[in-house]
């Protein structure tokens, strides 16, 4: 974090703009509406984005604005972090889960239709939004997923949380379908601590947005409430930290973009290690997270040991896990040699992580209904994300590969 940020918050301090409104809610509004409709072909867009507390929060009144209630169904890649699909719950809505494709990892189109029709034919009703994510940072098969919706008359909802700054075809994720959902959550491509936002497509669709973010209050001049809303609108000292962040955020992303281009450099020639890159020059990641895949018959040290005791070091930690295992192994999770090249980077002070595991293997959703073909099941069976922050140097770099190699058993 720069002195920029600090410049924005102790500005709200001067000015008493410590609420969840004020100048630097709007000044980062117009910043993001500045970068996501900027485009490559120099025709710029004219989104208009509403600043939130989470990127949860986004998703949520996505779906509100898509109309979905009780007893409604909402077609969600299954292959995701819990925030896209946890959401349509609160709502008393039914997530359908959607499996993914081999080359970027996310929503299936040909799988897509096939539950439109499938559901359509089960229970008399369209789906009411389609949910796809850029996983790790990598844009979805958009310009299908969008003629198919525009075919069924079925709004998208992109969740570009962990896509900020990707493009597809030189524009912005997060700008294609009717709502777009971007986090700023401290682990995200920028961070304002904790915060989210959504894009809209006008001013009209915004202030819907921002009325059910605000507890959806009437213009009297006591409470009046005619809908039920939420407090879901960012605070001005978070949005202060993340105008200082918009002045970084190129920098952020050509470090992360640099970073994969390392990685894929230092492993290319190490048999059974494959990176996840885009499939083609249509595809502009932001590589939030540098993911890759090891071949099941890749042997690493001490994986005959991989999960023989239950992890007890997540709980209390910074990740804020406060529910102990109670089991070393569930019936879907990494391969031992995945297991095992987590341990061992953990013993050399490096953090990587598992994929996430895909909600249709997530026993919270074990009645919903899904569409699956393996691949996400398969990928986070041999998947490992790599560390790629702002902080993360070449050295690093060189550091994390040698680590990998040095444990590989040849
Ligand atoms: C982080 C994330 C969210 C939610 O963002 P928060 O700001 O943490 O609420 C939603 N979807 C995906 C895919 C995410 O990774």
């Amino acid at each position: 974090m720069s002195g920029k940020e600090q410049d924005f918050i102790k500005e709200a301090f001067d000015s008493n703009w410590v609420v969840p409104m004020g100048p630097n809610v709007n000044g980062f509004e117009a910043d993001l509406e500045a970068f996501v409709n900027n485009r490559f072909d120099n025709t710029p867009l004219t989104k208009k984005v509403v600043g939130l507390s989470a990127g949860t929060a986004a998703v949520h009144l996505a779906l509100i604005g898509c109309g979905v209630g009780p007893g409604d169904e909402v077609l969600v890649q299954s292959f995701t972090f819990c925030a896209s699909s946890h959401p349509i719950t609160y709502l008393g809505a039914t997530p359908v889960f959607i499996d993914s494709e081999k080359d970027t990892w996310n929503m299936d189109p040909d799988l897509l239709e096939e539950a439109i029709n499938d559901r359509i034919a089960q229970t008399g009703k369209k789906p009411k939004a389609i949910i796809p994510v850029a996983l790790y940072g990598m844009p979805y098969r958009i310009d299908r997923i969008m003629e198919i919706a525009d075919r069924y008359g079925i709004p998208v909802i992109e969740d570009a949380a962990e896509g900020l700054g990707s493009r597809y075809n030189g524009q912005m994720l997060g700008t294609f379908g009717r709502y777009g959902v971007l986090s700023f959550n401290g682990n995200k491509m920028i961070t304002t601590s904790g915060g989210g936002a959504l894009i809209c497509q006008d001013t009209e669709e915004a202030k819907e947005i921002l009325f059910y973010a605000t507890q959806a209050r009437e213009s009297y001049p006591y409470y009046q409430h005619e809908h039920i809303g939420y407090n879901y609108r960012m605070s001005n000292i978070c949005a202060g930290i993340g105008r200082g962040q918009m002045t970084i955020i190129d920098d952020h992303i050509a470090h992360h973009k640099h970073v994969q281009e390392l990685y894929c450099e230092l492993l290319k020639d190490v048999d059974g290690i494959t990176m996840h890159i885009n499939p083609t020059p249509a595809f502009d990641s932001n590589f939030w997270l540098c993911t890759a895949t090891l071949s099941p018959e890749l042997k690493i040290k001490g994986q005959e040991n991989a999960y023989k005791h239950i992890i007890d070091g997540a709980v209390g930690g910074a990740a804020g896990v406060t529910h102990a295992a109670t089991t070393a192994t569930t019936d879907c999770q990494p391969n031992a040699n995945v297991e095992a090249l987590r341990i061992a980077l953990d013993a050399a002070n490096i953090e990587a992580r598992p994929l996430w595991k895909p909600m249709h293997r997530q026993p919270v959703y074990k009645n919903a209904p899904a569409y699956i073909n393996g691949v996400s099941e398969s990928l986070f069976a041999v998947g490992i994300c790599l560390p790629a922050g702002p902080y993360v140097t070449d050295d690093d770099v060189r550091y994390i590969v040698e680590t990998i190699k040095n444990n590989i058993q040849y």
